[in-house]
């Protein structure tokens, strides 16, 4: 029995084949995101949906649908298998009862980006690589260089000058080649482009969507959020999208799911929650475009989801229209206001782009868009503590004699 089932690469606009056994970044005749593919049928004969509640609690209780092809080769620090928590007393207040939040504040490092770098980084170690590049906002490059620590594997990050400080720091902590850069994540991805073009093949790039791997992380979400619903779907699934890469990443995992038997029926609606200060997708989606434009001047405290221009663009717009979603924007002025209600009505402290997607699940119920009897999934991507200053605090300090009475 295989530990993966992985076949070959699938370039995810043209369909050209790739060899999955070296390491690969975009398709070569298109320039697009690669794709995993897997011999599903064997998959189907060697495991079936009960088998996978008595493997370890981890992501990689799937490794059949991941393409890590040996259990030595996995670098893990037990990510995976977040809480799904239904949010009643919110829920309530916002007129959807049955709402349910995946809560990836609980993961190491702080954000959902360890499942991607998990997968991604056992799988460049397995393949031989040595030293990995990337651009980030901050949160991935911190995964990938903690993680890449874990497997022994050199990492350049660069990152803007405002990204998240705590990212930095887990940068820093990893022994990672760190790098600031007075602009956006686009600019970060010149840099590391050069350094890549120059280093002869010594440094492989790991940005976002430019290998294949970190998707298949990610999608483990979707396959999570089945599993405890007891391999059953949600109604709607709220995510707040950057580059795209869970979003994409869960659409593909329910697919294979689907193609597998092992689910049935129509997908759960897909939402891509951006912020208004930078929203291609959703400019995209209401102009029905197939591509999305760069997004001059972006800006947002939720910055894991200030991306211009996402590469994996029209695959996002597919994964809206294959199941009758949606994209919606929020202010930061009402993501902050969101991530306060959140914290006090149910004791969460979410991220900013968390915040982001649970004030759209309110205004896609205000709109009529969700129905209050829709079972709902938000997803927070990352935990609040990771940012301090969406909290700001006036306490009144008392004398050390004080009372409060
Ligand atoms: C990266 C990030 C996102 C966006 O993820 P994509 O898969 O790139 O769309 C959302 N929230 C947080 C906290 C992030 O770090
Ligand atoms: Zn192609």
């Amino acid at each position: 029995m295989s530990f993966s089932q992985l076949t070959h690469l699938e370039c995810g606009r043209c369909g050209a084949e790739h060899d999955s056994e070296q390491p690969q970044n975009l398709c070569k005749a298109c320039g697009s995101p690669l794709l995993a593919r897997y011999d599903l049928a064997a998959v189907r004969d060697s495991v079936s949906p009960g088998d996978f509640a008595l493997r370890s609690p981890d992501l990689w209780r799937y490794h059949e649908l991941l393409p890590v092809r040996s259990p030595q080769a996995v670098t893990t620090l037990g990510e995976g298998l977040t809480p799904l928590l239904p949010m009643a007393r919110y829920g309530e207040r916002i007129g959807l009862p049955r709402l349910l939040m995946k809560d990836e504040g609980l993961i190491p490092t702080g954000s959902f980006k360890a499942r991607g770098a998990a997968v991604g980084v056992s799988r460049a170690a397995e393949l031989g690589i040595e030293r990995l590049a990337m651009p980030t906002n901050g949160n991935a490059g911190a995964a990938w260089a903690l993680y890449g620590a874990r497997a022994g594997l050199a990492t350049t990050i660069v990152m803007p000058v405002d990204a998240p400080e705590i990212t930095r720091r887990e940068c820093v902590a990893s022994g990672a080649d760190l790098h600031l850069v007075d602009g956006l994540i686009s600019d970060a991805g010149r840099i590391v482009g050069e350094l890549i073009a120059a280093s002869g093949g010594r440094v492989f790039d790991t940005s976002t969507l430019k290998e294949p791997y970190r998707i298949e992380g990610k999608k483990t979400m979707g396959i999570e959020i089945v599993e405890q619903l007891g391999w059953r779907m949600p109604d709607v699934i709220l995510y707040p999208t950057g580059g795209g890469v869970g979003l994409i990443g869960i659409h593909k995992a329910l697919n294979e799911l689907r193609e597998l038997g092992w689910i049935s029926g129509p997908l759960p609606r897909l939402v891509a929650v951006q912020a208004e200060g930078c929203a291609p997708i959703v400019r995209a989606f209401e102009a029905g475009e197939q591509e999305s434009r760069f997004w001059e001047g972006s800006r947002t405290v939720a910055f894991g989801i200030n991306v211009p221009k996402p590469l994996g663009d029209f695959l996002i717009l597919k994964a809206l229209a294959e199941t009758s979603g949606t994209a919606v924007t929020v202010t930061d002025g009402e993501l902050l206001d969101e991530l306060r209600q959140v914290a006090a009505l149910e004791g969460t402290w979410v991220c900013p782009e968390g915040a982001a997607a649970f004030a759209a699940a309110r205004k896609l119920r205000a709109s009529g868009w969700i129905g209050a009897d829709e079972q709902v999934v938000v997803l927070n991507t990352g935990a609040g503590l990771k940012y301090p200053a969406t909290v700001p605090v006036d306490a009144p300090v008392l004398p050390v004699d004080g009372h409060l009475v």
